[in-house]
């Protein structure tokens, strides 16, 4: 038995701390312990077992809390590849990977096995406990909890402890010989949403015997009312008590008392009938409702084309090497890769085996999830940011025990705990949202790879526009590339029309929203009862209020950018920190009264298009408008349905959905970010332009779309209106090759926050000279310089950018850097080091 365990903890410190194991408590690797540290408990991961005595005497383990490991080896290696690769503390990986922080409120029961009712009743009939070597006060206390536990169902932790006075350690022991059951009663269940469910007793006509006991220890639950028998049919019901009996029997026995009040029957009547025992009362997990959207045709009723089949069939034949395989699935817009996936997971699962498809926030569509739920039924367990910790917690577990086969979901849904994993699909893999944003700052995708290699898995990339870097990785043969060149049904792609937004100023003598040809184009589909989207990608009324008299603008008080003016609310907010003001009626710097709100974003422009086109009925979708993922639903389900005439929003109109009554897009100043000082600006701008282009034109009849620019001849802009990915592919290749940005060149982001503006400058100063006296070959180190956004909710901001060929090397001197800092005793959380930045804003 060892000793002490390295555990990993949450806390921004590169190293494991090593504590002492008390006699009889076994921890496992990989699995939970609470430990002291620093005057509070912590949970933490066990990473290894061993009798290396520390130098300082260890504390001891407060308590093991899972007696089998929650990150199996393959995770528990890939967690520690993050750590190493992103330079991330171990212990705040294995946080971000276990979803289980709503079970520090877990509840763990015992119940007695059939092995432990034969012990006891074996030593009922000898009058003496059996042989062993053990003590007699052990065995005597061992009877003690067989004793109490033969006398219920199953008893919780603590009321068994104080009954009986028995210790953990000989808990485990009995649970060991099997004479005892322990049982995670996980407050992920506790805390999930219920509802109450009446249920119809036997004795009525149509009714089932029992509520379904197959959900869990049913005896256990104190969710169950006290329900005496039913009483014979022959007692008399009043008009209201058989109009909700009959209600009940139609529908299956069971009904949610929350829709029973539709029936405008007292309450008091349902309290009779509990009383009486014809219905009982029982509270029920909220049945997890995948999506309220339709579903739509099974993507197995479409004939597939024969790029779609041999993709297929590549992936397929992949899958059943059994070997690693990464593939890159670059298909265009509407081409069917949806029906791709569906079927090869499908195949996969028909194989026992198990797969995950990552999906980007926003294009977890409800479509998309109704498909899911269509093919898949029970054995999908669906992740994304609209869950609780406890609903969370519970998809973890349904995954862990092997009830869900299927997991689908955002970034950390690539960490789902299933077993023999034979497929990662990532979809839009090119999407800035697999990147996490905080420590540790990890790429989805680039782990879905890694995850896939250690588990001799395939791993899809999906994408009609993909990034520089996978793309490149196929053409140098590190991927499989699989194309598919058309949309389904010989669908046309839409046709582009790039409108010259300087020309059109000149040719009006003003400053248009929406052009005259846009306009025009909108009249003539809003009269043909078709569909149109209009796309601007930035929120609010008002991006800029500018003073006219000295020409300052009014600035966030925490960052160095302005405040966006949102009408309807009344107020301006900060979109980086939040921060929200009152609408100015002076300027603040001279008291000038000639302040000016510049600039259109999706709420000015909805209330433009409503003057526009007044019989119009318009919707919008950005963040404002989105506070849920029902929101999201409702707004394109009314699309779908043909409740809305027109759709306007930020990029979120653009990702994925399939609306078929779309026939013209509008994009109104999606070329904005061409300005901005990131080497990514031209990929994004083209791949929001061909994704929003792509909603177009998905039906029957072809689409259109107007892309208003002042940009017209940036090849960002015309590679997107002529839809050659291969052309911008090529062109941006070449620029990043000569800048040594990726995929040539390795890069990280090195961010040096301070509240304070002296720090910021000392420490970035410092390690500048650091950098310049190590010179390291072969990387590059750019800075330190301020970062585009000099101060960001209240931190002053220098940064770093380090380059290199050699991802090694590059790994190396962050290290060093950090060691350094460390020594120079600049706080570990104001240095933010961002290998693979996606952002260097
Ligand atoms: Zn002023
Ligand atoms: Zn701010």
């Amino acid at each position: 038995m060892a000793l002490f365990c390295d555990v990993a903890l949450p806390v921004p410190l590169d190293m494991a701390f090593t504590y002492a194991i008390p006699a009889g408590m076994e921890p496992v690797v990989g699995g939970r312990v609470l430990v002291p540290f620093r005057q509070q408990r912590m949970s933490g991961i066990v990473v290894e077992l061993h009798d290396r005595p520390p130098k300082v005497k260890a504390k001891n383990v407060i308590e093991a809390l899972d007696l089998s490991p929650v990150l199996d080896e393959q995770l528990l290696k890939l967690g520690k590849w993050i750590a190493d690769y992103y330079l991330a503390p171990l212990g705040e990986v294995f946080r971000t990977m276990l979803p289980l922080s709503a079970e520090f409120k877990r509840t763990i029961t015992y119940r007695i096995t059939d092995t432990g009712q034969m012990a006891l009743h074996l030593a009922g009939m000898s009058g003496s406990p059996a042989r062993s070597r053990r003590t007699h006060q052990e065995q005597l206390v061992e009877f003690r909890v067989l004793d109490h536990l033969a006398e219920r169902d199953s008893t919780r932790e603590e009321s068994l402890r104080s009954a009986t006075h028995v210790s953990k350690a000989l808990l485990a022991g009995m649970v060991r010989k099997k004479w005892i059951a322990r049982e995670d009663v996980s407050a992920a269940r506790d805390a999930a949403r219920t509802i109450t469910v009446a249920v119809l007793l036997s004795g009525e006509p149509g009714a089932p015997a029992h509520p379904d006991e197959s959900e869990g220890s049913a005896g256990d639950s104190p969710a169950v009312a006290e329900a005496p028998r039913p009483r014979s049919l022959s007692t008399k019901l009043n008009l209201n008590q058989r109009t909700l009996i009959d209600t009940l029997a139609a529908s299956g026995g069971r009904i949610p008392v929350e829709a029973l009040r539709d029936l405008e029957i007292p309450r008091t009547t349902l309290s009779t009938l509990v009383k009486r025992g014809l219905v009982q009362l029982v509270d029920e997990p909220q049945a997890f409702t995948v999506s309220q959207f339709k579903p739509r045709r099974s993507p197995f009723e479409f004939e597939f084309s024969s790029p779609q089949k041999e993709a297929l069939a590549k992936i397929l034949e992949a899958v059943q090497s059994h070997k690693f395989s990464g593939m890159l699935l670059h298909g265009v817009t509407g081409s069917g890769k949806t029906a791709v996936y569906l079927a090869v997971m499908r195949q996969v699962l028909e194989q026992g085996r198990s797969s995950i498809l990552l999906v980007p926030e926003i294009g977890l569509t409800p479509a998309m999830a109704a498909d899911l739920h269509h093919v898949f039924g029970d054995e999908v367990a669906i992740l994304h940011s609209g869950l609780t910790n406890a609903e969370r917690a519970e998809q973890w577990h349904r995954i862990k025990r092997g009830e869900a086969r299927v997991v689908v979901g955002t970034r950390s849904a690539v960490f789902a705990p299933v077993s023999d994993l034979a497929l990662i699909i990532v979809d839009e893999e090119q999407d800035s949202s697999y990147k996490q944003e905080e420590t540790p700052r990890y790429h989805a995708r680039d782990v879905a790879v890694m995850r896939a290699k250690m588990a001799g898995a395939v791993v899809v990339l999906g994408s009609a526009t993909p990034s520089l870097e996978s793309y490149y990785n196929a053409k140098k043969n590190k991927y499989a590339l699989l194309e598919l060149p058309d949309r389904v049904e010989q669908r046309p792609l839409p046709a582009v029309e790039v409108l010259d937004m300087r020309q059109e100023f000149q040719e009006t003598g003003h400053e248009q929203v929406i052009s005259r040809k846009l306009a025009a184009e909108i009249r003539e589909r809003l009269e043909k009862k078709e569909q149109v989207m209009v796309l601007l990608n930035r929120r609010g009324y008002s991006p800029v209020v500018l003073c006219r008299a000295c020409g300052k603008t009014l600035q966030c008080k925490n960052c160095a950018v302005s405040m966006t003016h949102h009408k309807r609310e009344r107020k301006m907010e900060c979109h980086y920190c939040g921060h929200v003001a009152h609408i100015p009626d002076k300027c603040a710097h001279c008291g000038s009264e000639y302040v000016y709100f510049v600039g259109t974003g999706s709420e000015k422009l909805e209330e433009l298009l409503h003057g526009m086109f007044p019989q119009a009925r318009i919707g919008r979708l950005d963040r404002d408008t989105v506070r849920g993922r029902e929101d999201f639903e409702r707004a394109l389900n009314a699309l779908n349905e043909g409740e809305l005439d027109m759709l306007v929003g930020t990029q979120m109109i653009a990702k994925g959905h399939d609306i078929h009554g779309v026939t013209l897009v509008g994009v109104v100043g999606a070329d904005h970010a061409l300005s901005l000082p990131d080497f990514r600006a031209a990929e994004r701008t083209f791949q929001l332009l061909t994704q929003v282009a792509g909603r177009a034109g998905r039906g029957n009849t072809p689409g259109k779309v107007v892309l208003q620019t002042y940009f017209p001849d940036h090849y960002a802009v015309q590679f997107a209106a002529r839809h050659d990915f291969a052309g911008f592919y090529d062109k941006e290749l070449q620029f990043r090759s000569w800048m040594h940005y990726p995929p040539y060149s390795a890069i990280a982001n090195v961010l040096i926050r301070s509240e304070k503006l002296d720090e910021a400058l000392t420490w970035s100063g410092e390690l500048g000279r650091w950098f310049e006296k190590t010179r390291h070959e072969g990387i590059r180190v750019l800075g330190p310089a301020a970062a585009p956004i000099i101060r960001l909710k209240r931190d002053y901001r220098y940064h770093f950018i380090l380059k290199s060929p050699s991802r090694e090397k590059m790994n190396t001197l962050l290290r060093a850097m950090l060691a350094e800092a460390a020594a120079r005793k600049i706080p570990r959380t104001q240095i933010i080091v961002d290998v693979d930045a996606v952002w260097l804003m």
